[in-house]
């Protein structure tokens, strides 16, 4: 049953397409440090290979057709990907769904102060961290403000080699004698995550002549004062490009792999498709898993469901029954990623069944936690038809579960499709240091999530 690791089975041409694959990967990657930033790449590639907006279509009340590519913007943070199929959608999609957030800090929407000569703007974190990890680190700042006036004013500072970077201070071990013996969830609190972004004062103000240095800089750069951080999204991420890992460069090390390992792979899988598929294809790249799918970008919201009854509409398949159909037959890849095992922590795994670096794609059947709480348990059928598929495509696949039986646990947009009365499993790729600032991939399980994906939407 033990899985082989898959960079045994290469041959010189295989890794030729693995690499490239993984520097397409890191470029991705880089351009989308947000949801926001990676909707917007994806579409652009889409557009490149042929892709128009859905929302244009509709206007025009365009008939579609087999081999049609569309996409879709909820928002500017959620993206769906189509390609028509000679089968009715009524018959159903096959169906591969990611998330594009990752946890982070967020800018708060009065965050600007200044505290004994140092200015900083304060922060909620978003999704599931270790908020000790994220001090002491080189971090930039991503995001949009919206003014009064209806501009939206984007902003990114930190990535080029000669911006500015910011931090968040941790107390100097010298006086960390209490600290030193707290639990590590209260190490550093929440409240304690103020990023440091000042410290000169200007002259000709009575007080808080940092701040007022820092509103300065912000005026003549983006043409914003203090009261616009009210209508803000600004994400605070680590600074820097995803880069190889390793003597053999056989990993990637990157912030944000979970979930846009996942969202790339898709979108390779979905932007290399060739001639018109039977089946329909649809990727579905959504916002707010982290915080568990909410609000009108997250897989709870009706985008996706509107979105189908408006393509199926233009496909002359208008109709609630009929929607309610394409949606109970379709088939899908909730694809997110899946804890690798770590030899520096092997207590929390189970060996037999977990997920290892370089095996190749993981197929995870159920996630959730104590006795299979919160999880979509996907059917034995349509695992038993996976095995067929990526067997016949030559992927490498293992399976494995979140960790050992109630040590923890986690879940993923799959139940929520599942509500929809289709199959779906979660599959994905391994990650180590899975929600720190720097997580790992191996390049093997990036370039296999991408063929099994393929030969997921071909099936
Ligand atoms: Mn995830
Ligand atoms: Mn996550």
């Amino acid at each position: 049953m033990e899985r082989r690791n898959a960079w045994e089975t290469y041959d010189e041409k295989q890794i030729g397409q693995l690499e490239a694959v993984c520097r397409r990967y890191r470029a991705y990657l880089d351009a989308g440090k947000t949801e926001r930033e990676c909707a917007a790449e994806t579409i652009r590639l889409a557009k490149e290979a042929g892709y128009r907006s859905l929302s244009e279509a509709i206007e025009m009340g365009e008939k579609l057709k087999p081999g049609d590519k569309l996409y879709c913007d909820q928002m500017g943070k959620s993206v769906l990907l189509f390609v028509l199929g000679y089968e009715k959608l009524e018959k159903g999609m096959n169906i591969i769904g990611a998330h594009i957030d990752s946890p982070r800090m967020d800018i708060k929407q009065n965050p600007l102060y200044e505290d004994t000569d140092l200015a900083y703007l304060d922060t909620h974190y978003y999704g599931g961290i270790k908020k000790y990890q994220w001090v002491t680190l080189p971090l930039a700042l991503h995001g949009v403000v919206a003014k009064k006036d209806g501009t939206v004013v984007h902003i990114v500072v930190g990535e080029k080699d000669d911006d500015p970077v910011f931090a968040v201070s941790d107390l100097l071990i010298h006086l960390a004698q209490d600290q030193m013996q707290k639990k590590a969830s209260v190490v550093i609190e929440g409240e304690e995550l103020n990023l440091l972004v000042g410290g000169k004062p200007v002259a000709g103000e009575e007080k808080d002549k940092v701040k007022a240095g820092v509103l300065a800089f912000l005026k003549e750069a983006y043409d914003i004062e203090e009261e616009d951080f009210l209508s803000a999204e600004l994400e605070v991420v680590p600074a820097g490009r995803c880069r190889e890992l390793g003597f053999d460069r056989s990993m990637l090390l990157g912030y944000g792999h979970d979930d846009r390992v996942c969202a790339f792979a898709q979108v390779e899988a979905m932007l290399g498709l060739e001639g018109v598929p039977e089946r329909t294809s649809c990727c579905i790249l959504a916002d707010k898993e982290e915080i568990g799918s909410v609000g009108a970008t997250g897989m709870q919201s009706r985008f996706f469901e509107n979105s189908l009854a408006e393509l199926m509409a233009l496909c002359g398949e208008e109709g609630d029954l009929k929607l309610r159909r394409a949606l109970k037959n379709s088939r899908m890849l909730s694809c997110d990623v899946s804890a690798g095992f770590d030899p520096n922590f092997a207590s929390v795994f189970e060996k037999k069944n977990a997920a290892f670096l370089g095996r190749g794609v993981c197929f995870n059947k159920f996630t959730g936690a104590r006795g299979k709480s919160g999880s979509n348990d996907a059917n034995a059928e349509f695992l038993g038809r996976l095995r067929r598929t990526m067997d016949d495509a030559g992927v490498n696949f293992q399976t494995a579960e979140l960790g050992k039986v109630d040590v923890g646990g986690g879940g993923t947009i799959a139940y929520i499709c599942a509500l929809y009365g289709m199959d779906v499993i979660d599959s994905g790729v391994p990650v180590l240091s899975m929600h720190a600032p720097w997580e790992i991939v191996n390049k093997a399980d990036v370039y296999e999530a991408a063929k099994a994906y393929k030969a997921f939407l071909v099936d």
